[in-house]
């Protein structure tokens, strides 16, 4: 499971030696109270450390090496109480390697309209002072998220509790490792990439391995760890009864035991924090694995199938950024369409592998015949998705740059129960209406998986694409594909100029 907690922000506060050691006390003061506030918001996962006010270029270059040597840091929250002048900032912001979000507020919400004078003037400069900052940002064409209001208000700390997760996010991509069991599903495109370019840009690696090398481990699981999860299973889930004890299917279950166990320790012994598999390299696998990527995705590892390795390290990012939160994360695939005039709407599932953290009731664990793969029938849980606002999240590469599409849909219940349907699924609306999202999401090259959040909004994934130097697509409310499709034409020419800038 992901704890956020481990993880800290730190809050820095931008001022100058002119106003004197009165005036720097008082700012030290006021910064201190702001990032208690922060660190106590129960908006805000992380824990937010409070860092002494920087003065002057060596104290602003030096705290941003500090944050990027910081295993636990994760990104920066920088205010500036007073006017900062930006060129001081110029060497510690080249040299920043982590995240960082401009706050624009102020300590003091109201003005004291019977009382103001030019020492609070003085002190309260954030309006002026933020847009000194503001502009070498800009200057310097570096990312960062801008939240403007009052640190008491809870839309702001709202949102940097968003860009902390995001944040969280991006720390935990740097380093990760991913495995391949086997490669490609054959001739697929939009699965495939460049591998060397996603590390150095987006931090993790991807490895493959021999479906044989996971075979290998999967034998050595032992029949009493097996034992263990089968009680797991019938504590947790409603098991169909020829999968129980003495049932005639429960070697099915026993080899989907074996399955899970032997990817987890494949897993924790390699530091993996997701994985792929793909239907057309099982050699020496009783089953495609389908309980086990469902069980170990509850548990914040990432998954996607087919050798779809971006959209794994996507879920992962998206396990990251919602944990603690309610609603779940599940690597998804639109899968069938109701073109139905009355209200137009999309199935998803996967063979398989959807996570049951978006289940809405007792996941049911069954036995079916798959017709794809050629092995014996695999053992999966069945249920239907929680309903209410999700998103569909895609990150494609377009060979210049990745990009990842985003569309905001409403998960409903499905109009009939679906007794022959044996799996996982999720019926959903999405907005601004079917025809416009598919139009847009297939003009944005959208690939057919996704990561599907009921837990994350836009706005994280914003965020966290931004930190990753992606383009970033929203089909929402607003869409409509006249303007959609020249923000695609403007965006190819900015990311093939962009690197210019
Ligand atoms: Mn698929």
């Amino acid at each position: 499971m992901i704890n956020l907690e481990q993880f800290e922000v730190w809050f820095v506060t931008g001022s100058q030696h002119l106003y004197g050691p009165e005036t720097l006390e008082q700012v030290t003061d006021h910064s201190q109270a702001i990032a208690r506030a922060l660190n106590w918001s129960d908006a805000i996962p992380v824990t937010v450390v409070f860092k002494p006010v920087l003065t002057t270029p060596d104290a602003v270059h030096q705290l941003c090496l500090e944050a990027n040597a910081a295993r636990t840091c994760v990104g920066l929250i920088t205010w500036m109480h007073t006017f900062s002048p930006a060129k001081m900032w110029i060497a510690g912001l080249r040299a920043l390697q982590k995240p960082f979000v401009h706050l624009h507020t102020q300590f003091n919400r109201d003005i004291p309209w019977a009382t103001i004078d030019m020492d609070f003037m003085n002190l309260n400069q954030s309006a002026h002072g933020d847009r000194e900052f503001g502009f070498i940002g800009s200057r310097m064409r570096l990312e960062r998220k801008v939240v403007v209001g009052h640190w008491q208000d809870e839309d702001v700390q709202s949102s940097l509790g968003v860009w902390a997760r995001a944040a969280c996010a991006w720390h935990d991509a740097q380093g990760a490792r991913f495995a391949r069991f086997g490669d490609n599903m054959r001739e697929v495109a939009v699965t495939e990439g460049d591998k060397v370019a996603a590390q150095m840009q987006l931090g993790y690696s991807v490895n493959g391995y021999g479906v044989g090398d996971l075979v290998r481990v999967v034998n050595a699981v032992s029949d009493a760890e097996i034992d263990q999860l089968v009680q797991e299973y019938q504590d947790q889930y409603v098991v169909a009864p020829s999968l129980r004890a003495g049932g005639e299917q429960q070697t099915a279950l026993r080899d989907g035991a074996r399955i899970e166990a032997g990817l987890r320790h494949f897993l924790e012994q390699g530091g993996f924090k997701g994985f792929t598999t793909t239907f057309e390299d099982l050699h020496g696998l009783a089953q495609l694995p389908g309980l086990g990527p469902q069980r170990l995705m509850a548990e914040g590892y990432g998954f996607a199938a087919e050798g779809d390795w971006k959209t794994a390290a996507l879920v992962r990012a998206m396990k990251v950024m919602s944990a603690g939160l309610d609603g779940g994360t599940s690597f998804m695939e639109d899968y069938t369409y109701h073109l139905n005039h009355d209200g137009p709407r999309v199935l998803g599932a996967h063979m398989l592998e959807i996570c049951p953290t978006i289940a809405a009731d007792k996941p049911s664990l069954e036995v079916h015949p798959l017709g794809i793969g050629g092995k014996a029938a695999p053992v999966r849980l069945v249920f239907d998705s929680q309903t209410g606002p999700a998103i569909n999240a895609s990150v494609v590469e377009m060979g210049n740059h990745l990009r990842m599409i985003v569309n905001l849909v409403g998960v409903v219940p499905a109009d009939e129960p679906l007794p022959r349907l044996p799996v996982a699924r999720a019926v959903w609306i999405p907005q601004p209406d079917l025809k416009t999202a598919a139009a847009a999401w297939i003009y944005a090259g959208g690939a057919h998986h996704t990561g599907f959040s009921l837990a994350l909004t836009a706005e994280h994934l914003a965020d966290f694409a931004e930190m990753a130097g992606m383009e970033f697509l929203l089909i929402d409310q607003d869409t409509r594909l006249s303007a959609f499709k020249k923000e695609l034409r403007w965006n190819d020419l900015y990311y093939h100029l962009a690197r210019g800038l």
